[in-house]
């Protein structure tokens, strides 16, 4: 049997070493040793891109999303205001999470094929005072690394703090959140960590973990998890199982070679997904393959060719390909690499394609006659 291998952006699939950890005695949250992994854990997220003395990490029991509305609810100030930049479904989410907890914003959106226009960004920055900017770095939504280097360069003239999702880029891609003048990132422990879902997290500036918070909840204040956190403790009840899996998988991923290694492993199998689709005539949905990122690749729907039937396809196969999102669902599919997957599994993928198309035509052809 072969397994069957997750094509979606997370939730991935899990490598042997880091299923197994799910497995591990079961253990009570406020033992010790929990307290010893959750710690083991905050250092290598905070490291992983920033100097721990002055960043720290914030593990929360939930999706991604979960960590976004919490850096968006604990650290925009109930009277700040915030710029949303927007060039897909997660920077609109931002804004719809900022709408929901009253926090005035203003959303500078683009396309969703298109890159976010800097010159925008300096418009909408330079007609009023914002506090915060919020960013999407990688854009799920069509697979576009987003070049945040000069948006944070104009939140930093401008006086905007920068928040970050890094949700389905962290531990995958440069991260630059010092450079970018960013105050936070957002991130999960199932996407480029190819962790398992239920644990997520927030990285912040020790400064702005230090303020009073701004939750408009009690469950989602980052000020609160951290302060029980930094004391080696917990706020709630964790998701135990999920964290034996992320300490796993931190472990994994710093034995591979950390986040360059992790986005050269997705760029190779990316590599061969793009050129194998692109060989079968199936094309990108942005201007080119430089617009990327390394972990996912959105393809437009050859006229005449349903989702559904692809993905029903690809099933039969033991692949898991994803749907577009509202406007694009009939338009596009994504293909990530995330996760335990090798060249092999690429190749096969692209195989399943190919049968995929071969099967449609003849079909096509019978019914022709
Ligand atoms: C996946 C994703 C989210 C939301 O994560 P969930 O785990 O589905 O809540 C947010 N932002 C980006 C960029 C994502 O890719």
């Amino acid at each position: 049997m072969t397994a069957r291998r997750l094509l979606n952006p997370g939730p991935v699939t899990l490598s042997p070493r880091v299923r197994a950890a799910l497995g591990r005695p079961d253990l009570c949250h406020r033992q010790e040793e929990y307290g010893e992994i959750q710690a083991e854990i905050r250092q290598a997220l905070a490291g992983l891109y920033c100097d721990p003395a002055d960043w720290s990490a914030v593990l929360l029991a939930g999706s991604g999303t979960a960590a976004v509305e919490a850096m968006l609810g604990s650290l925009v100030p109930r009277d700040g205001r915030t710029l949303v930049i927007a060039n897909g479904v997660y920077g609109e989410r931002a804004a719809a999470i900022l709408a929901a907890q009253g926090k005035p914003h203003h959303l500078v959106r683009a396309e969703w094929t298109a890159a976010v226009d800097p010159a925008a960004v300096e418009r909408a920055l330079g007609e009023e005072g914002y506090s915060h900017a919020v960013a999407v770095h990688h854009e799920t939504t069509t697979g576009r690394l987003n070049d945040l280097a000069p948006i944070g360069e104009l939140c930093r003239r401008h006086g905007a703090a920068l928040l970050v999702d890094a949700v389905s880029s962290f531990g995958g891609e440069r991260i630059d959140l010092q450079g970018w003048s960013a105050e936070a990132c957002a991130a999960t422990a199932n996407k480029c960590l190819h962790g398992a879902p239920g644990v997520s997290f927030v990285v912040a500036r020790r400064a702005a973990l230090g303020r009073p918070t701004a939750a408009p909840g009690v469950y989602l204040d980052l000020q609160r998890h951290h302060a029980e956190q930094e004391r080696g403790t917990v706020a709630f009840t964790p998701a135990v199982h999920p964290t034996f899996a992320l300490q796993e998988a931190l472990r994994e991923h710093a034995d591979e070679g950390g986040w360059r290694a992790r986005r050269t492993r997705h760029r190779a199998l990316s590599s061969i997904v793009r050129t194998g689709l692109l060989g079968l005539g199936f094309e990108l949905l942005l201007e080119d393959e430089s617009a990327y990122g390394a972990s996912l690749t959105s393809f437009r729907l050859p006229a005449g060719v349903g989702f559904e039937r692809l993905y029903g396809d690809l099933l039969a196969r033991d692949f898991v390909i994803y749907p577009g999102q509202r406007a694009l669902a009939r338009e596009i599919f994504r293909v990530a690499v995330m996760g335990d997957l090798d060249p092999a599994d690429a190749g096969a993928a692209v195989a399943a394609f190919a049968g995929s198309l071969a099967a449609q035509a003849g079909e096509a052809r019978h019914a022709a006659v």
